[in-house]
This record gives structure tokens, C-alpha cells and sequence, in this order.
């Protein structure tokens, strides 16, 4: 099956454009829900040291001090699971882990070339034999 879908992928430009287009899909999905948890997680951590904030919830809104943390700090925690469990979704139901980890080898590879052509040739006889 996987050898069937591998060879129509190298004869079938459409089909190559698609999958391109859907793995940039899923690495951007991945990298956006990690983005999230982490503007939460900011959030979660600057939530005590803004005074304006406070300035709005006592004056304008009327809300007690503690009550508007307790909210802003358990929504923030909501956020907070949420991306995580949006990541992990992303990151098991897509292939963009074995994509990413496949890009990552691919680079090494093209790096290792390039220091082999420029080591001299001196050294290059020696790692021949
Ligand atoms: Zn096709």
C-alpha cells in the first residue's frame, strides 16, 4: 500500500502540489497551537503584575479584586490546556512530527556533503580506505 502511494507521488505533480500543501497545513497548525500555549502560559505569569487591570475590574466593572484574578487565572489555566490538547492532537492525528524529523535528516545530510567536498584531499584518501 505505502509503496503504491510513494510511487504515485513521484509521477503525479498534483498529487506531490497536495501533499505539500497539506503537510505546510499541518506544520503550521502545529507550530500555531504551540504558539498559543505559550501566549497563555505569558499570560498566566504577567497576570499578577498588572495594575491597570485591577484598576478596571474594581472602578468599572465592580468586580472584587480576587474574584477577577480567580477568573483571569482559571481561564488562562483553560487556555492553557487547551492548546496543550490541541498540540498533542496536532501532533498525533498529522504527520508533521515524522515530516519535521524526515526535513531535519535531510538537512544533516546535505551538511555533511558539503563538509566532505571541502575537507582536503588528503584527508578525503584517508577516509576512503
Ligand atoms: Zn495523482
Amino acid at each position: 500500500m505505502r509503496k503504491d502511494y510513494e510511487n504515485h507521488f513521484a509521477e503525479c505533480a498534483f498529487c506531490r502540489a497536495r501533499q505539500k500543501f497539506h503537510r505546510g497545513l499541518d506544520v503550521s497548525l502545529a507550530i500555531l497551537t504551540s504558539l498559543s500555549a505559550l501566549f497563555f502560559l505569558f499570560a498566566l505569569s504577567v497576570l499578577r503584575h498588572i495594575k491597570p487591570l485591577e484598576h478596571v475590574a474594581f472602578n468599572i466593572l465592580g468586580l472584587d479584586i480576587s474574584s477577577t484574578y480567580t477568573m483571569l487565572v482559571s481561564a488562562g489555566i483553560a487556555g492553557l490546556c487547551f492548546s496543550v490538547l490541541a498540540l498533542a492532537l496536532v501532533l498525533t492525528a498529522t504527520p508533521a512530527p515524522s515530516y519535521l524529523s524526515g526535513l531535519a535528516v535531510e538537512r544533516a545530510k546535505l551538511i555533511e556533503e558539503r563538509i566532505e567536498e571541502r575537507l582536503p584531499a588528503a584527508i578525503k584518501s584517508l577516509r576512503l580506505r
